[in-house]
């Protein structure tokens, strides 16, 4: 979703003097960093999404061995290509570019790839009504010195009625979270870590194909798919990784970049176990369940944003910034509500939960001019196992302690150990996966 609505939406924010790089945003972009270092070990990254990539791309360009060890036949992980469904290609994971303070930004900008600024309106479903504004701003989540508490129990504390609940549902689904499970508190400190900038960009292709033709096609032959990691023995000078059908794989370092789902459910057995303050920062990380549905309709009868279901709590109109005649609808949807899509069984029973959602919102439209849908469920995808990660009441430091590496041997990477407020998007997760390589680089100088 939109994850910025969140913010331009908020009458209590301003990001505008945030917009200076970080750190370490400053030090992505000096392209001689470290260019005096020698290293001939070899590098294994478990995970061939957005941070793998990353990390891939920047140990070519330091002329450093390396190889990608994919779990799937695809790379890309949660960014994804869907043609044929509509006349322009669908995003089937991550469609914006948050903000143009990243790295992400600055390889858009050198290669001159068309960008839309999305800036389309939204509506709310309300008390059964078609509503353009809320008796009050329920964007209330980046206020100083929240409590501890779960986004529901604060919009509660803050006399928000259950009428709002779908709208606070929505709100907190932006961060692929249940309004009852993400934390007021620490989202809010993850809020003021964040430096891209407020404004949401589509691409007039897909997401993933800048991923794909700017990093992944120039490290294509360092991938290795169908090969699922199981094991990590990093007890001698070698570190050895074991797949499922029990290929041996030999490092020096490794740099993991799976899905904090993955780590969290111990799917790679670590040897020696990590240590348990790792686990417990793993145990803390909410990463639940989300999906794309999308809808093609022969008119458009819907508004471009819509808050408020209880089917799916967010609708948004797939096609602005995109060149089509066809009119496709994004339900985007996520925690709870994704959980419910999912126990329905099938891509046709939620298509039909969502078209009698519809119906009710726009007096019987949607099914009248339904053509066809296509449904992306990252809760069922073996290596994916959800949407993306967020934090918990009681979360804590976990992200940093997740971040850390371990004896010099093991590095992590992916959107989830993003400890600049970035994590949950593509720009963090590549931001993660140039962290880890300057992590191996500090470590050998
Ligand atoms: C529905 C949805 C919408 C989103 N929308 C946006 C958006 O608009 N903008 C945005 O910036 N971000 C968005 N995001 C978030 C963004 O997609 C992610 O933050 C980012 O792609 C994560 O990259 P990653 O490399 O950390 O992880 P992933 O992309 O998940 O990559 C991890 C890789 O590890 C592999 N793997 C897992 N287990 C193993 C194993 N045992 N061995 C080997 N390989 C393994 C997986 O197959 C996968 O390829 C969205 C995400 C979802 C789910």
């Amino acid at each position: 979703m939109d994850r910025r609505h969140f913010l331009k939406n908020s009458a209590f924010v301003s990001l505008g003097g945030l917009l200076i790089p970080s750190a370490l945003l400053q030090s992505c972009r000096k392209e001689t960093l470290f260019d005096d270092i020698q290293f001939d070990g070899k590098v294994m990254i478990i995970g061939a999404g957005a941070a793998g990539l990353y990390a891939g791309y920047i140990l070519k360009s330091k002329g450093i061995n390396f190889e990608i060890l994919e779990a799937s036949n695809i790379h890309g992980g949660r960014m994804g290509k869907l043609t044929g469904f509509a006349d322009y290609p669908i995003d089937q994971g991550a469609q914006w570019m948050h903000g143009k303070n990243s790295i992400i930004s600055d390889l858009v900008t050198k290669n001159n790839i068309k960008i839309t600024l999305d800036n389309s309106d939204l509506s709310y479903w309300f008390k059964g009504q078609l509503v353009d504004s809320l008796p009050k701003d329920p964007f209330i989540f980046e206020e100083d010195d929240l409590p501890d508490v779960s986004f529901k129990d604060y919009a509660h504390q803050q006399n928000f009625d259950p009428d709002y609940d779908n709208i606070i549902e929505a709100i907190a689904g932006d961060q692929g979270a249940s309004a009852s499970l993400l934390s007021a508190y620490w989202n809010s400190k993850d809020e003021e870590n964040w430096v891209s900038g407020d404004e949401d960009f589509k691409f007039e292709g897909t997401y993933f194909d800048v991923i794909d033709e700017h990093i992944a096609q120039t490290i294509i032959s360092n991938i290795t798919y169908n090969c699922p990691i199981t094991s990590v023995d990093y007890t001698g000078e070698k570190i050895i990784l074991k797949d499922a059908s029990n290929n041996s794989y030999q490092a020096d370092k490794v740099i993991i970049a799976v899905p904090i789902s993955i780590l969290k459910l111990n799917e790679i057995a670590f040897f020696p176990a990590l240590p348990s303050a790792k686990t417990d920062a793993f145990s803390k990380f909410g990463m639940g369940p989300g999906m794309k549905v999308f809808l093609k309709f022969s008119e458009k009868f819907y508004r471009d944003g819509l808050y408020g279901g209880a089917v799916c709590a967010a609708y948004e109109d797939d096609t602005v910034g995109k060149t089509t005649s066809e009119n496709v609808l994004l339900a985007f949807v996520m925690g709870d509500q994704a959980t419910n899509l999912h126990a329905l069984g099938s891509d046709n029973a939620i298509t039909l939960a969502l078209l009698q959602e519809l119906d009710t919102i726009y007096n019987g439209q949607a099914t009248a001019n339904f053509i066809s849908s296509v449904v992306f469920d990252y809760t069922a995808k073996p290596f994916i196992k959800g949407a993306y990660s967020y934090s918990t009441v009681g979360m804590g430091n976990a992200r940093e302690v997740a971040a850390q590496s371990i004896d010099n041997k093991l590095f992590f990477a992916g959107e989830a150990v993003n400890t600049n407020g970035h994590h949950q998007t593509v720009h963090g997760a590549v931001e993660s996966g140039y962290k880890a390589v300057i992590d191996i680089l500090n470590g050998i100088q």
